[in-house]
């Protein structure tokens, strides 16, 4: 049997990160059995569904390097598989139109609630008679195509991750809505659970991976397939991601859309990796790996049941790891992008000065969290023109800063090649010449150059200022200020 698994996203808003982390998993499982992965995309529901959304899901997986083996198929190009699926399950009678009105479900809702019942549809036309379907049609009711749930029963699968579940079909919410139909009476649109059902069984999905969420619509769509006579695939449902406080993670908690943590500066090999990690775990309990190590150790056996808490610090912890290995190179290329967001491209040509770049990028990476970190962090190297922060004011402020400050341009200028032995010894001279304190010293050149008390390493930002031609204008800028 060839494994074939698949992400069916709904285009109703950004890849979400619980989407991108099912996506994740049901790769990992095709890779491990040298299987398949579709992308199928879910997008029936017409009011709601957006292109920009699909779009945005497409160029998410591609960020984080989610390749798919078939698809994207798009269920409304498949709407004539579901029409005659509903007309076959019509003829066979184990589905019917019911013609119950809004008003009259509402009402039946809230008997319902009054007695303190569970929401559920009565099954109230499951066995109207054909002069009473005329009648409701002659009132100009537009039905809904409902399947036939037969209760009580127990519906038992065994479940990759959570072992046997059951449930009760006495709690699937009476027969189910299965397809709508148009102004004529006919079959148009299906719901979730059935298109799902009949594309799972056409796409021959041998495993339906998918957020533990889905676990009643599960109970409903093994019916389905019992009623389409179809071999059932295997189930693992997936633990919720929570936030801190064991609730689902929402958008209250900072961000869930992976286009959201991809501006945020977090890169897709660390986020790639913290996902796996919200829910399963290495055998060798190692937590730095790549989608590519993992793929052939993946197996459910290693799925938590339990919900996934969203952990920040973890995050951070390793999209810095990433960031501090990865190659000087590459990294300057993903900081690129953020740095030309900052504006900092009106004043750099990021093509040409690479030289400067790559050793302002050595500098920096062992600081670095995020990628959008490196924007403030440089934003004294980029722009001419320098803010400063009041510590800085301050610190430019008292009297023997002056000459200090003036000693070190006086330096500077007699100093043809600034490199870092020359910085250190020209600092030296000043301290001796002005007979200060060498913090007497580094503190203001600090200041008048970065405009802060604190920031990247002194000396190689002194020498990256200077090829710039930025250090001596700003030693004169800070005379006019202390
Ligand atoms: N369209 C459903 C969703 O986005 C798919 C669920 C499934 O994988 O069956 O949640």
């Amino acid at each position: 049997m060839t494994v074939r698994v698949r992400i069916a996203p709904s285009p109703t808003g950004n890849l979400h990160i619980g989407t991108a982390r099912t996506a994740l998993f049901n790769w990992l499982y095709a890779r491990r059995h040298g299987g398949k992965f579709i992308l199928r995309i879910e997008d029936t529901d017409r009011e709601r569904s957006r292109d920009e959304y699909t779009q945005n899901i497409l160029s998410g997986l591609a960020w984080l390097g989610i390749d798919f083996d078939e698809g994207p198929f798009y269920q409304t190009q498949r709407l004539e598989h579901y029409k005659e699926a509903v007309r076959a399950l019509l003829d066979r009678g184990l589905a019917y139109f019911c013609y119950a009105s809004a008003e009259e479900l509402e009402q039946m809702r809230a008997e319902q609630k009054a007695k303190k019942q569970a929401p559920r549809y009565d099954n109230r036309h499951r066995n109207l008679t054909s002069e009473q379907q005329a009648a409701y049609v002659a009132e100009g009711r537009r039905p809904v195509v409902r399947f036939k749930i037969e209760e009580p029963r127990e519906v038992t699968w065994h479940d990759m991750v959570r072992g046997e579940v059951t449930w009760n079909t006495r709690d699937l919410g009476g027969d189910m809505v299965i397809a709508r139909t148009d102004d004529q009476g006919q079959v148009s649109l299906p719901l979730y659970n059935f298109a799902v059902v009949i594309d799972d069984i056409e796409m021959d999905i041998t495993h339906v991976i998918r957020g533990e969420d889905h676990i009643a619509n599960t109970a409903k769509q093994i019916l389905l397939y019992e009623a389409m006579g179809a071999s059932m695939p295997e189930f693992a449902h997936l633990p919720l991601i929570l936030n801190k406080d064991g609730a689902k993670i929402s958008k209250r908690d900072g961000a869930t859309s992976v286009d959201e943590f991809r501006a945020m500066g977090y890169i897709p090999e660390a986020f790639n990796n913290y996902m796996v990690l919200l829910g399963w775990s290495k055998p060798d309990a190692q937590d730095i790996f790549t989608m590519q190590d993992a793929a052939p150790l993946f197996g459910f056996d290693r799925v938590n049941k339990a919900g996934a808490r969203f952990d920040w610090d973890k995050l951070n912890w390793l999209n810095s790891q990433y960031l501090h290995d990865m190659p000087v190179e590459d990294l300057c290329d993903r900081l690129i992008p953020f740095w030309q967001q900052a504006g900092f491209n009106r004043e750099v040509d990021f093509a040409a000065e690479r030289g400067w770049l790559l050793e302002l990028v050595t500098l920096i990476a062992p600081s670095l969290t995020r990628l959008t970190d490196a924007v403030e962090m440089t934003r004294f190297l980029f722009e001419s023109e320098l803010k400063f922060t009041d510590a800085a004011i301050a610190a430019l402020q008292p009297e023997a800063v002056k000459p200090v400050i003036t000693a070190l341009l006086g330096q500077l200028k007699d100093t043809p090649v600034l490199t870092a032995d020359a910085a250190n010894s020209l600092i030296q001279t000043v301290t001796k010449l002005q007979n200060v304190k060498k913090g007497m010293v580094m503190k203001p050149l600090r200041c008048a150059l970065t405009g802060d008390v604190r920031g990247p390493e002194l000396i190689p930002s002194f020498l990256l200022l200077h090829q710039r031609g930025l250090a001596i204008p700003r030693l004169q800028q800070a005379l006019s200020i202390t």
